[in-house]
């Protein structure tokens, strides 16, 4: 899939501002821009993130599979515009220069963790002429959850590593990976060197599932599960019962379908994808037949984005079944919903729920069952997990809002698999505050505040998940990392960040104090060749999911 731009292009350049990838041509300046009559997405660089729809102020763009009957050619006339004038000039979009003050040139930075946020705060920053940045990641491999979260079967989303590579290549930036902050540095030993911290570290924790038996042999968080079967070192070694024939997934965002999907795939179609070995074999052996979806609330407050919808209801072999009773709006909450105003992919979600609504399988196919209005109540089993049970809950209309109540129903699902997909939260790290309510570090534009008195703590920042809540997707990063970077730009303008007390060599001595084996970018391509090396067919990579082997491929 990839997103196309249509004739109601107003060309104001918002969504090119916006695209994680800058495949939006072309840009002010730029070849074939004096002629265009309108702005372009390149299909072989998009990665699908929806923000260009999402931001488009004119709703001219589309999912190609969206794209209403007569403005199909639309998609062929994206693509030639790239076929005229391919894309040469990667670096950032003169709408977003930025500039150092001409009596303090030099600015040193520290970004901790190298996920998708991570990587767009370094990309902003390293295109400031002047600027310096030092990339910290506990991992021997960079990426985040690009690596370790993106499904295998949505190659297209990773793409995006491609505009991170250049970006990490880059003379300003130097790679210290397989460092950790707590363990091999501390925020001080950061800010010793650095005029600045920005912290990434994401959402690492899953939210408790507060309910009897969440914590049954049997019953595993989602997240562990996707970082498994993704290959993340620290989860390569756990097992996942799979011998039960029904899974149940609670929750219905993203990671939710992300797992379904992948539980109720096929497992040759798996063969081909960068999934780690581990969890190739092991799925191959699965007895899982049926996984069902469980939403507490109803089809109009579904999680899961449109793009994800669709691939899970156009999956080869599966099934997409709702319930009639559950996937079709009675009329009232209807009404009430388009008063309230609603866009037009939630709409379409609405269509897909109610056209699976009643569906039959054949016996040979796999079947995703998506449920909706319940609420989990205990997860049961004397040993392990047995079952699950749920009570109902009926959405009503009041003084035109829609409203959700219990109706004391239950309804027990039989099962030996359950995976908890309800969220995630950012950890507390030594030196940081944390919001235990949020589980973000409390900020103002990026900038870290005071628990107490809320007053910026000077030099520290924040960026991703960890700085807004386990939401939006790759792209939202972008944004993100703009706001939290112009912030410290604006203090460093302002005065108001203190000078690093050393050398900035005498970090690099720092860390081989605590740390003997920092894997440097070279280190990372090293990695990288080595696991598409022994990559066999069609598979992009086969993937290093030990830590010494990986410090071993590096040659640190
Ligand atoms: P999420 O989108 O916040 O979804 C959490 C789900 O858990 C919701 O359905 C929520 O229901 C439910 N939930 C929360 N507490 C619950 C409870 N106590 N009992 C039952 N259900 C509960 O979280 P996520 O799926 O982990 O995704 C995190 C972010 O990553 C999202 O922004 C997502 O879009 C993104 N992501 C994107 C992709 C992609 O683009 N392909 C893939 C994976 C993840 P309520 O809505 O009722 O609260």
């Amino acid at each position: 899939m990839t997103f196309v731009i249509t004739d109601a292009c107003c060309n104001d350049g918002a969504c090119a501002v916006h695209c994680p990838v800058q495949c939006i041509r072309p840009r002010r300046g730029e070849a074939g821009h004096a002629t265009a009559e309108q702005l372009y997405i390149d299909p072989a660089t998009c990665i699908e993130c929806s923000v260009c729809r999402d931001v488009c102020p004119v709703g001219a763009v589309y999912a190609d599979v969206d794209l209403p009957e007569h403005l199909t050619d639309y998609a062929r006339i994206n693509a030639e515009h790239f076929e005229e004038w391919p894309i040469v000039d990667w670096s950032e979009s003169p709408d977003r220069r930025r500039v150092l003050p001409a009596d303090r040139p030099h600015l040193r930075v520290a970004v901790v963790g190298s996920g998708p946020a991570g990587c767009y705060a370094v990309q902003a920053l390293a295109s400031v002429p002047g600027v310096q940045v030092t990339l910290i990641e506990r991992l021997p491999t960079p990426f985040g959850l690009v690596r370790t979260g993106v499904a295998p079967d949505h190659p297209q989303t990773k793409r995006v590593v491609d505009q991170f590579h250049q970006v990490l290549a880059g003379e300003s930036v130097r790679c210290r990976f397989n460092v950790e902050l707590g363990r091999d540095v501390l925020i001080e030993d950061l800010l010793d060197h650095h005029h600045a911290v920005i912290y990434a570290g994401g959402a690492e924790v899953d939210r408790p599932l507060d309910i009897p038996g969440a914590d049954l042999p049997g019953s595993y968080a989602a997240r562990d599960f996707v970082a498994w079967y993704n290959g993340h070192p620290d989860f390569s070694d756990r097992t996942f019962d799979l011998a039960s024939s029904t899974a149940v997934v609670i929750g219905n965002g993203n990671v939710a379908l992300d797992a379904a999907r992948v539980l109720a795939r096929a497992p040759a179609t798996l063969r081909d994808t960068d999934m780690a070995d581990h969890a190739i074999d092991r799925l191959a052996q699965s007895g899982i037949r049926d996984v069902h979806v469980v939403a507490r609330r109803g089809p109009e407050s579904g999680a899961y984005t449109l793009s994800e919808l669709l691939s899970l209801s156009r999956m080869d072999g599966v099934d997409l079944i709702t319930q009639p009773h559950e996937a079709v709006l009675q009329e009232q909450v209807m009404t009430a919903l388009v008063g309230t105003g609603v866009s037009k992919s939630l709409m379409r979600k609405l269509q897909i729920v109610a056209a699976a609504s009643g569906r039959r399988a054949a016996s040979d196919r796999r079947r995703i069952f998506l449920r909706f209005l319940l609420s989990p109540v205990s997860i049961n089993g004397e040993h392990c997990v047995e079952s699950v049970t749920f009570s109902r809950n009926a959405l009503t209309v009041v003084d035109g809002r829609l409203q959700m109540h219990a109706t004391g129903e239950l309804e027990t699902f039989q099962t030996g698999l359950v995976l908890r997909a309800i969220g995630s939260r950012g950890r507390s790290v030594p030196g940081l505050p944390l919001d235990d309510a949020s589980g973000t570090i409390p900020n103002r534009l990026g900038r870290v505040t005071d628990s107490k008195s809320g007053a910026p703590l000077p030099g520290l920042y924040c960026v991703g998940w960890i700085k807004r809540g386990a939401t939006g997707v790759i792209g939202t990063n972008r944004q993100c990392a703009d706001e939290t970077v112009d912030s410290l730009l604006e203090d460093f303008h302002s005065g108001r960040l203190a000078a690093p007390r050393f050398e900035s060599s005498g970090f690099d001595r720092l860390i081989a104090t605590r740390q003997p084996h920092v894997v440097d970018y070279g280190g990372w391509l090293r990695i990288d060749a080595l696991e598409r090396a022994r990559a066999k067919g069609k598979r992009p990579r086969s993937k290093i999911t030990d830590i010494g082997e990986m410090i071993r491929a590096a040659g640190a």
